[in-house]
């Protein structure tokens, strides 16, 4: 078994070969948490969940680290905009986050630090650049000189020279050259701040990821990975200054994912095309949003289309349509008893083409993670055990082969997470969206002012272990 990844700093697919043979320390960029995440986020997280589950299934132990930005300008804009505290909004968030990602099938992150609570380290990482000249502060900022690190543009491919022509005349005439970062910024009136030796400030985005990651990983990790948009200028910047603050190399497989988009346009809060996670989940299962996902490779762009998302639900209900029956038809049992004695060869005959299916699908996901391929192998291992199914009686030998399809589909989703193994017949769907219109209900009556009638909707739903709870803006539902 080689695993192949596609390293975005050499342009190739390189082998993966850890620095601990077993272990693996992979770091993903997380969310900054100033609202919901919508569904492009979501892709980045689910395909690095995928790997990570991959790589577990391959043998590694795997540090899997995901950090939350809980301090940053669309923080403090949209605490400023609507008038609450920044922790507030980032306490909430960071609960939304973490529920999305569980209704996701997301596996939570080993370590998920958060910037704030990081900002010792951030200092003590800026200063040592500082120390060793490769930032200068200016009136309570630290800025990261870029001209200082030779191999600033290597895993963007742009070229210093380019990116200098290309750099607007600096507006911020503290720093010595536009291209220059903020380490550190000095506190604006009204602003979050902690103490520094530059003075009161917070830091920039960019030295948080360097500072968290090597805090949780040490200084030279195996994999770091984000959206494609992180390439430049957030993991260029984060490269450089890690590298600086320690001769060392900082992360050594750079992994992107490529974008969720909408007619074209990438799905964005700025641009207001987005599609929150929470708002998907009300008409799609995290089975099918993660099947619409994989059903692309990481690094392609994938387009939302609602006929998109309706043939993964489809394809989703055919796998999950097999599974169930074909474990009631093995819980049964009754066939083996009917089927003949026969020799090994037979066995080998019903076994081997889905044996075969199965380790191209795995050669598939060895080769950068390519599961398009994969889930095709696994549709056509459905499509052939459907051919069993069909049948009204099996031999000994089909049975295994059922069982080993049924094992496999269940091995193999330990990784993809996409059959509603719960939701059999659709029932958790159909009682989500059941309870949501009784939300709605509820609300005109309030709206309404027919308080009593409102009131009976939610003591009945309570009284059957739904328990409503009413926020500033939304009605959410959990069960008892
Ligand atoms: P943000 O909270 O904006 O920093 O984004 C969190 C993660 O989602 C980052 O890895 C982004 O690169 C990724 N991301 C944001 N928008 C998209 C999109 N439309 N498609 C794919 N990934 C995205
Ligand atoms: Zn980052």
């Amino acid at each position: 078994m080689t695993i192949k990844l596609f390293n975005t700093m050499t342009q190739k697919k390189e082998e993966f070969i850890p620095l601990d043979e077993k272990k693996v320390k992979f770091y993903v960029c997380g969310p900054t948490v100033y609202d919901y995440i919508h569904l492009g986020n979501a892709r980045a997280f689910v395909v690095f969940d995928v790997l990570r589950r991959f790589l577990e299934y391959r043998g590694f132990e795997v540090t899997y680290v995901m950090n939350l930005t809980d301090i940053d300008d669309r923080i403090i804009d949209r605490s400023i905009a609507d008038k609450i505290n920044v922790e507030v909004i980032t306490s909430r968030y960071i609960q939304a986050f973490l529920e999305d990602m569980d209704q996701l099938g997301v596996k939570r992150a080993t370590i998920h630090p958060r910037a704030t609570e990081n900002i010792e380290e951030i200092i003590a990482l800026i200063a040592s650049l500082v120390e060793k000249d490769y930032a200068y502060s200016v009136d309570g900022n630290v800025f990261f000189e870029v001209s200082r690190f030779e191999k600033y543009g290597d895993l963007s491919g742009k070229k210093m020279s380019e990116l200098r022509s290309g750099a607007r005349v600096s507006v911020d005439e503290k720093k010595r050259s536009p291209l220059d970062f903020a380490l550190w910024k000095s506190q604006k009136p009204g602003e979050p701040a902690w103490q520094s030796p530059w003075g009161a400030g917070r830091p920039g985005w960019h030295i948080e990821c360097s500072a968290m990651s090597m805090k949780c990983l040490g200084e030279s990790f195996d994999i770091h990975a984000g959206g494609v948009d992180l390439v430049f200028p957030h993991h260029e910047n984060e490269i450089a200054q890690s590298e600086c603050a320690t001769d060392s190399k900082f992360a050594r497989y750079w992994l992107h994912n490529g974008f969720l988009k909408i007619e074209g346009d990438k799905m964005s809060k700025s641009l207001g095309n987005f599609r929150t996670v929470r708002d998907a989940l009300k008409q799609h299962s995290a089975a099918e949003i993660r099947l619409f996902f994989l059903q692309k490779h990481y690094r392609s762009p994938i387009d939302l289309t609602e006929a998109g998302l309706k043939a993964a639900a489809s394809a989703a209900a055919r796998l999950s349509g097999f599974y169930s029956k074909a474990k009631s038809r093995l819980d049964d049992g009754e066939d083996v008893a009917t089927s003949e004695a026969s020799g090994s060869d037979d066995v080998q005959s019903a076994l081997a083409p889905f044996e075969k299916l199965k380790s191209e699908l795995l050669d598939a996901l060895d080769n950068d993670l390519n599961t398009p391929v994969a889930v095709a192998r696994l549709f056509d291992m459905v499509r052939d055990a459907n051919r069993l199914l069909a049948k009204d009686s099996l031999s000994a030998q089909e049975m295994d082969a059922l069982r080993f399809v049924v094992t496999t589909l269940e091995e193999l989703d330990a990784i993809f997470g996409i059959i509603d193994k719960a939701d059999q017949g659709g029932s958790d769907k159909l009682v989500g969206n059941l309870v949501e219109l009784l939300i709605d209900i509820r609300n005109d009556l309030r709206g309404k002012k027919e308080w009593a009638m409102a009131d009976k909707v939610r003591d009945e739903l309570a009284s059957r272990g739904v328990v409503l709870e009413d926020k500033a803006d939304s009605t959410t539902w959990r069960l008892r």
